[in-house]
């Protein structure tokens, strides 16, 4: 996944604990699991708030949903399933195989 957003270079915000409500929640990126179906997604660098007293954790909400809308299988899309019947050919995924020495 590329996220080449532009990044403004602000501090990152931090929010008092409301578990112990003597640390901070700072900015950080911990391993995010959720069930789809049958399957187990794991998002190995997902945004999080972490606090820096007792470790308590929350998932950042923007990122929530926005992975919320990437593991819906309608968002998005238009329910046209009709378009599938005349797709006979398989489209060959395009991969771009760069050889290029790094
Ligand atoms: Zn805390």
């Amino acid at each position: 996944m590329m996220m080449n957003d532009k990044q403004s270079p602000q501090l990152d915000p931090v929010f008092p604990c409301r578990e112990c409500q003597a640390g901070l929640m700072h900015r950080d990126y911990i391993a995010y699991f959720t069930w789809l179906g049958d399957e187990l997604i794991t998002v190995p660098d997902f945004p999080a708030w972490v606090c820096d007293i007792c470790g308590r954790c929350e998932y950042d909400e923007n990122a929530l949903t926005r992975l919320t809308l990437l593991l819906s299988p309608n968002a998005g899309k238009t329910t046209s399933t009709t378009r599938v019947k005349t797709a006979k050919t398989r489209a060959k995924p395009k991969v771009q195989r760069t050889t290029q020495p790094e």
